[in-house]
């Protein structure tokens, strides 16, 4: 289904197809969304593929998109250099696994000296298989801080979650990215019921020995995953702090990392462990982002469909960066106030979240 919606000037049709060009407003002024939230934070999904099959993200056999309906790294590179001219200050690499795509040290090059721009951060988030090999460059090409996927620390346990990754690999990589100079690395641990939510204790000790930040997610329900109930596995944050409250005395800050996360410390422990609670504690007030999907879509909302192809701008009018600039700033009219996750049921969201990035 496909809805116009033709109140703003540049007319946009929902769910990825083309907005007509009409540069009309003014590139100068920030990004504002319809409710009055600055959208300064622009994360890029680069690619759908990746070397593990997490039992959350995945089904088990998925079909990736054919490589001429993946934006290029250049094209990539030009909605960074259009987002940073529209004052966006933060640009999340992510997929997929991002660091499995061919070349990709060339686009955080590219992005990373954006900084001279008013790019004030460039982050990645990776499942941390392939930092042995690249942490040294990443940081080298101007990478600020990495977000590392970590849900287990038993070797079987994150092979049967992954489906395919080998834990020590992982931990090899962690080490890669201590050595190459990255301070304030976070663990990002989703956790189901029954599968990892008796390791919450053990994780906060790995992050506070090993000098880490740490954030627990609750599954999301994007995509057909065939491996779970998702309402069955749910395991809510206010569960895990309750199991971590048990050892650990935690206290609220107030402390934020430009995410949704929320964090709490433990006196005397420079380790700070973060909450991202999509069914508990809605962060949609907040929201400063938006997302770049593998295809080029402008997803407005990681659980709505409401979408700009802008793909469709980059490559019918290459090297027009006015254009895609419009482009973007006319979707801010259809972002939406939040998104509509429910627990039961199907989900509502069909596209995965290594098509949308998390
Ligand atoms: N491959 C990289 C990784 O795993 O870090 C980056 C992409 S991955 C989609 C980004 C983050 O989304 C990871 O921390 C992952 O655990 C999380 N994630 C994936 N599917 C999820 C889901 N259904 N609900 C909540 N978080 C999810
Ligand atoms: Fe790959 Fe990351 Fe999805 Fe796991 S969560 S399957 S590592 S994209």
């Amino acid at each position: 289904m496909v809805e116009r919606i033709s109140s703003f000037p540049c007319p946009i049709e929902v769910f990825s197809v083309p907005v007509p060009p009409a540069p009309i407003v003014p590139a100068s002024a920030p990004l504002m969304d319809g409710f009055g939230r600055r959208v300064d934070y622009a994360r890029f999904s680069v690619t759908d593929r990746c070397d593990f099959r997490c039992v959350y993200c995945m089904s088990e056999r998925m079909t990736f998109l054919p490589r001429a309906r993946i934006l290029t790294l250049e094209e990539l590179a030009a909605l960074g250099r259009a987002f940073v001219e529209l004052g966006v200050r933060k640009i999340r690499i992510t997929g997929g696994e991002p660091l499995v795509r061919c070349n990709v040290l060339w686009l955080f090059q590219e992005l990373g000296r954006l900084r001279e721009r008013g790019l004030a951060e460039l982050v990645l988030t990776t499942n941390g298989s392939q930092l042995e090999r690249l942490a040294a460059d990443l940081k080298a090409a101007g990478v600020a801080r990495l977000n590392i996927s970590l849900d287990s620390l038993k070797p079987e346990r994150f092979r049967r979650i992954t489906r395919t990754g080998e834990l020590d690999g992982v931990l090899r990589g962690i080490r890669a990215a201590q050595a190459a100079g990255f301070q304030r690395l976070k663990l990002n641990a989703v956790i189901l019921k029954h599968r990892n939510h008796d390791e919450v204790v053990d994780l906060v000790r790995f992050a506070i020995d090993q000098g880490l930040d740490i954030s627990f997610i609750e599954e999301m329900p994007l995509g057909e995953i065939g491996d779970h109930d998702r309402a069955e596995m749910y395991y809510s944050s206010d569960a895990i702090r309750a199991d971590l409250a048990k050892v650990f005395s935690l206290t609220r800050t107030t402390e934020s990392t430009g995410g949704p996360s929320r964090y709490y410390r433990i006196p005397g422990i420079d380790s700070r462990i973060g909450f991202i609670s999509p069914h508990s504690h809605n962060f949609c007030g907040d929201c400063n982002r938006v997302r770049v999907s593998a295809e080029g879509r402008l997803l407005l909302c990681l659980g709505q469909e409401h979408s700009v192809d802008l793909r469709h701008v980059l490559r019918a009018h290459p090297g027009d960066r006015e254009r895609l600039k419009q482009a973007i700033i006319a979707a801010m009219a259809i972002k939406p106030l939040g998104h509509d996750f429910r627990l039961g049921g199907q989900p509502v969201i069909l596209r995965h979240m290594n098509h949308t990035g998390g």
